[in-house]
């Protein structure tokens, strides 16, 4: 085990993985809220400088491109985040891009498959694939519904074409995800690269793919707007909002 990356000499806890979308943003779109990421900034700053707090990284479906910005913007830049729901931990502070060394070439290009599979099929009624995903596959659609009704055709193509993925979904995706790859497998990754201790760890998540996280933490806390399926394997469900519940949890720990 390599030395701790980081350790809070005043607390039971050395670092919390934050989901990004419904927890430290809308996944909807609009404005981020910079004041309070802010907030979440100094955490981290005072962390840095004091140890007397865990630090915040996150633990994200989104591509590593965009867990590296939020991670930039919450003034992480020494603890490796967690992108593409487990596929890759991305290392600031060496500029480390690491893709579970069990994911093949074969995955690869079986996600490659799938997506342009995805958009042979339903391009034409408006589902379109988030760019930037190597390992996996993400659909959109204005209507969130839609893509509910193409859920079991996709499992079918899976199974016909031997893509070894797993469909699931948040609010407004289709998630694809390598059968062995989870948000758990990704920590498992990230525990290897920092030399923490898993029952020193916190997180936070608001849709079922984050209970992998609260399977591989010790605290797990969840926002108001969290999918109530994950409210069993919470340790706090805030009476706030996604980031305004970010920001009460850490003053909990
Ligand atoms: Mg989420």
């Amino acid at each position: 085990m390599p030395t701790p990356t980081f350790q809070n000499t005043a607390g039971a806890f050395d670092a919390v993985l934050c989901d990004i979308d419904g927890c430290l943003l809308d996944e909807a779109g609009g404005p981020l809220n910079l004041d309070r990421l802010a907030v979440i900034a100094q955490h981290n700053a005072h962390a840095k400088a004091h140890h007397d707090r865990p630090l915040v990284t996150v633990c994200t479906g989104r591509p590593q491109p965009f867990a590296e910005c939020i991670c930039r913007a919450i003034a992480n830049d020494l603890l490796p985040c967690v992108c593409e729901n487990g596929a890759w931990v991305y290392d600031p502070s060496v500029n480390g891009y690491h893709l579970d060394p069990a994911i093949t070439d074969a995955h690869l290009a079986a996600a490659d498959q799938l997506r342009r599979w995805c958009l042979s099929t339903y391009a034409a009624q408006g589902v379109s694939s988030q760019p930037g995903k190597t390992a996996s596959v993400s659909l959109y659609h204005r209507a969130p519904d839609f893509l509910e009704t193409i859920k079991p055709a996709l499992v079918e193509a899976c199974a016909q074409h031997h893509w070894p993925f797993r469909i699931s979904g948040t609010w407004n995706y289709i998630n694809c995800d390598l059968d062995h790859i989870t948000k758990a497998t990704g920590i498992q990754q990230f525990l290897k690269q920092t030399g923490l201790d898993p029952h020193r760890l916190a997180g936070i998540g608001d849709t079922q793919s984050d209970i992998a996280i609260a399977q591989s933490v010790k605290w797990f806390g969840v926002p108001a707007n969290r999918d109530p399926a994950i409210d069993p394997y919470a340790t706090h469900i805030s009476k706030l909002d996604q980031i305004d519940a970010v920001v009460e949890m850490l003053g909990m720990l």
